[in-house]
């Protein structure tokens, strides 16, 4: 009868959501609506946490960033073109950072769009996508679900991680077809990121290179961090004995407290070091491409660089010892060819490394204890750095210009991956899709330190947090605009100047209006009660920081890529 035949059929829906219940992905980020609203319903009523945003970008960071923290991929669930469109500039940043997400988006009729007669929301979403990600697919059969989120899922995760694109036409959901058959097409992702052995004679070439140094150095990155080889990664720094530099959101691997970390002695130990073993860190433009002043004479050093991606190596200058696998592996090669007997770095190089750091972070002390209204940078971040040091298992995200760099350089962390920032593209608005993410996939608490301007490509998804209420305490360090909020329009008319906004902004009203706690603070005191509070409380809530408006720097610390104009008028 009727009710026989329902109970054997199954659709598109059921079939991709048991297929990511198969290979345990429990949440999606996403924003619902046409043709994918019903998907994010039932999956929410199959068990599936389904966290809905205000703007796809943000839904795409959170998922980017569940992917680093995890490594599972993330998905992010949108809507056809326009919001395909939000969503594939996360997938892109993901995809430059390493990150592992799938971006499933919903699309127009295949027959329409290949004909360009102009269906809603026409697009051809595979090719748009697909030279901004690490690989794209199209789902045409129900059947097929299956075999699309497994590969899907092990294009994001194996190798070097990065973003996918998955096009699921609007068609395909409610396809139907024989429900046992279903369950068979559906493919359980074995290993999905295999171990990848570095071959013996690439560990002995690197071994021998990290001996010969007078001057050595490792640098781990996030690729290191992501990795998740914490034990082996800290034993083979301490049984090595050589300064570590952490990458940004490698900070914390090892504690920035830690004998052997060199980061308060950065410039000198780039300039100096003789041989440098790159961990999961590349020689973008975030490490001056290798060359350059930043590194000291030329051709004064070697590099080592462990990398999944073959292809990394000699990308900006020659690397010597290249050692190609998973950072796991590799590192515990040489952890079992170090065995003992090592020779500690030359006491010389250890006690000029020390003395510089200890030199810079006595020079910095007394700027991170000045109790002052209006606040500058460094006030506001001393008492930052106090709370993370108090409360090392909470998660930092950070965005902004002069935010930025000095909250990178004053807040010390303590435990791997607890901070996230703007990554390799030094991308503005990854601040409160990071913030949500990362407290749905810890449970931990988020403090996310963020320029004024920096907050406003995402400020919206305050809703979001408060609506979740999720343990996120936004710390808004509100200098009334860009990089400075002192400028003036050099015509004199009524426009106001390019980088500066409406003077004393109270963003804490904003999470009055969605329920959470909302505090304007204007010294350091004010601002250490506040952040306590919330984290004691859990309760979602945004500090607006008054920092004095003349404080911060062009660009931060990155003014040197501003082009100059040669023939500016003053
Ligand atoms: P950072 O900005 O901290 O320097 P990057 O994102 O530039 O870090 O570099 C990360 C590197 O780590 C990338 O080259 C990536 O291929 C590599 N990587 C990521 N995951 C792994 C892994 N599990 N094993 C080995 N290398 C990895
Ligand atoms: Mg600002």
């Amino acid at each position: 009868d009727q009710a026989d035949t329902a109970q054997e059929l199954t659709d598109g829906f059921h079939l991709l959501i048991d297929a990511l219940k198969l290979n345990d992905i429990r949440t999606i980020y996403g924003v619902p609506g046409i043709p994918i609203t019903d998907l994010g319903r039932m999956a929410q009523a199959a068990g599936i946490r389904v966290i809905s945003f205000r703007h796809e970008q943000h839904a795409g960071n959170a998922a980017a960033i569940a992917g680093y923290l995890t490594k599972k991929p993330g998905i992010c669930l949108t809507v056809s073109a326009p919001g395909f469109l939000n969503g594939l500039t996360a997938l892109a940043n993901a995809t430059t950072n390493c990150f592992p997400m799938i971006l499933i988006s919903g699309s127009s009729e295949r027959e329409i769009v290949d004909l360009q007669q102009g269906d809603y929301e026409e697009m051809d979403q595979l090719a748009i996508a697909k030279p901004l990600c690490k690989a794209a697919f199209r789902v045409l059969h129900a059947a097929d679900i299956g075999i699309g989120l497994a590969r899907a899922i092990r294009a994001a995760v194996s190798g070097r991680p990065g973003g996918v694109y998955l096009d699921l036409p609007a068609k395909l959901f409610s396809q139907v077809m024989n429900a046992e058959a279903g369950q068979k097409s559906l493919v359980k992702v074995i290993d999905a990121a295999p171990a990848q052995i570095p071959a013996p004679a690439a560990v002995k070439r690197a071994l021998d290179v990290l001996k010969s140094a007078k001057r050595p150095l490792i640098i781990l990155g996030k690729g290191a961090a992501y990795a998740q080889a914490d034990d082996a990664v800290r034993a083979l720094v301490e049984k090595s004995g050589v300064p570590f530099l952490p990458m940004s959101m490698a900070k914390g691997l090892l504690p920035d407290t830690h004998p052997q970390c060199a980061g308060a002695a950065r410039s000198t130990v780039l300039k100096d070091a003789d041989v440098v073993m790159l961990i999961g860190a590349r020689l973008n433009w975030l490490l001056s491409h290798g060359k350059g002043k930043t590194w000291g004479e030329p051709g004064s050093k070697k590099f080592i660089q462990i990398d999944i991606e073959p292809k990394e190596m000699d990308s900006n200058v020659e690397i010597v010892a290249p050692l190609v696998g998973d950072i796991g592996s590799c590192v515990q090669a040489l952890l079992d060819g170090i065995d003992g007997q090592w020779p500690a770095p030359p006491a010389d190089w250890i006690g000029a490394v020390q003395s510089k750091r200890e030199e810079n972070i006595a020079k910095m002390a007394p700027r991170l204890m000045k109790n002052s209204a209006p606040m500058d940078f460094h006030g506001a971040l001393g008492a930052l750095r106090t709370i993370v040091k108090e409360r090392p298992d909470a998660i930092l995200v950070n965005e902004g210009a002069n935010t930025l760099d000095l909250a990178r350089g004053i807040i010390d962390m303590y435990q791997p991956r607890k901070r996230l920032d703007v990554g390799t593209w030094g991308v503005m608005g990854i601040g409160m899709g990071f913030a949500i993410a990362a407290a749905i996939e810890t449970g931990k608490p988020v403090l996310a330190v963020e320029g004024d301007s920096a907050f406003g490509f995402s400020g919206m998804e305050v809703e979001t947090i408060c609506r979740y209420n999720l343990p996120v305490c936004i710390v808004i360090f509100n200098n009334n605009g860009i990089y400075r909020g002192t400028d003036v329009n050099p015509t004199g008319g009524p426009d106001v100047a390019t980088t500066v906004f409406v003077k004393d902004s109270r963003y804490d009203k904003m999470m009055e209006a969605f329920g959470g706690v909302g505090v304007h603070a204007t010294t350091p005191d004010e601002l250490s009660r506040a952040v306590n509070a919330a984290m004691d409380s859990g309760r979602p809530t945004l500090i607006n920081a008054a920092i004095d408006p003349g404080a911060g720097t062009e660009s931060g610390r990155i003014g040197n890529l501003n082009p100059q104009s040669v023939v500016r008028k003053k």
